[in-house]
C-alpha cells in the first residue's frame, strides 16, 4: 500500500452538548484523533460523523477505507442496523477497525465480538497507567514498558469479551483495578483492536503514547487486498477411487 486511507468515525454528540467537552475538543474528538495521525507519514486520514447521511459510511467511503476508527458513547442505539452490517462486511472483507474506549458498546464490536463487552467504570479522576504486556508487537512499537494518563475515567474487569488473540496492553488504576486495554481480534480478513484510553472529558487523545499506540494500530490492521477465498460444496483435486469393501 503506498499510502494507507484510514477513516476516523466520531460519534460527535457529546461535544455540541456539553461545554467541558467542547472546550477539549472545540473540533470534535474524531477531529483530534485524525489530526493525531496526519503528525506521522503514510497516512491519508478523512473523518465520518453520526449525523452525517448513512453515519458517513457509505458503500464508497467504505470500499475506499483501509482501517476504520470508532468513537460512540451515548448514541450506539442510533447506528442504523444496516449500516453496522455494512460496517461488518468489510471488516470480514479485509477492512482494519480500531474500537476506542466507549466504542466497547457500539453494535459494531459487540457483533463482531458476540458478548456484552460490559465491564466496570468510575469517573474520579484518577491515574491510569497502561502497561506493555507484549514488548515487540507492531502495536507497542516505540513505548517504554509503561505509560501513564494522569486522568481518566477507571475501566475494570470482568471486560466480557471473548479471549483476545494477543494482549498487548494492560491497565492499572488508582482506584486499584486492571483492565485488558488493548486486545487484538481477527474476524474474516479483518484485523480488529480495541484500545481503552479516551473518555470525552480528558484530553487523551493529545497524549503522545496515546497518539502513537492509535497509529501504531493503524499500521497493524491495514492489509493489502489479499485473493477470495473459496467456501462451500468443492470438487477432489484428484480422482477418488472407493474403496472396495
Ligand atoms: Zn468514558
Amino acid at each position: 500500500m503506498d499510502t494507507i486511507r484510514v477513516t476516523v468515525w466520531g460519534e460527535y454528540r457529546h461535544e455540541k452538548s456539553n461545554p467541558k467537552v467542547a472546550e477539549v475538543y472545540p473540533d470534535g474528538m474524531h477531529n483530534a484523533i485524525a489530526a493525531g495521525l496526519r503528525e506521522g507519514p503514510g497516512l491519508t486520514v478523512t473523518t465520518a460523523t453520526l449525523d452525517e447521511p448513512e453515519h458517513g459510511l457509505t458503500e464508497a467511503k467504505l470500499a475506499e477505507t483501509d482501517v476504520l476508527i470508532w468513537w460512540g458513547h451515548r448514541a450506539h442505539d442510533e447506528v442504523s442496523d444496516e449500516i453496522v452490517e455494512r460496517v461488518r462486511q468489510r471488516v470480514l472483507d479485509g477492512m482494519g477497525l480500531i474500537v476506542l474506549h466507549s466504542g466497547h458498546f457500539s453494535k459494531i464490536f459487540k457483533v463482531l465480538m458476540g458478548s456484552t463487552c460490559n465491564l466496570k467504570w468510575r469517573e474520579a479522576d484518577e491515574r491510569e497507567r497502561i502497561w506493555v504486556v507484549e514488548p515487540g508487537h507492531p502495536i507497542a512499537a516505540g513505548i517504554d514498558d509503561h505509560f501513564e494518563i494522569e486522568r481518566e475515567e477507571m475501566y475494570g474487569e470482568r471486560f466480557d469479551i471473548p479471549q483476545p488473540e494477543t494482549v498487548v496492553f494492560i491497565s492499572w488504576f488508582q482506584g486499584g483495578e486492571v483492565f485488558r486495554s488493548g486486545c487484538c481480534y481477527t474476524r474474516g480478513k479483518g484485523r480488529i483492536f480495541y484500545f481503552r484510553p479516551g473518555h470525552e472529558t480528558y484530553p487523551t487523545y493529545y497524549h503522545p503514547q496515546v497518539k502513537r499506540v492509535i497509529a501504531n494500530a493503524v499500521r497493524w490492521a491495514a492489509q493489502p487486498p489479499s485473493p477470495a477465498v473459496f467456501f462451500g460444496n468443492y470438487k477432489p483435486l484428484e480422482t477418488i477411487v472407493p474403496s472396495n469393501g
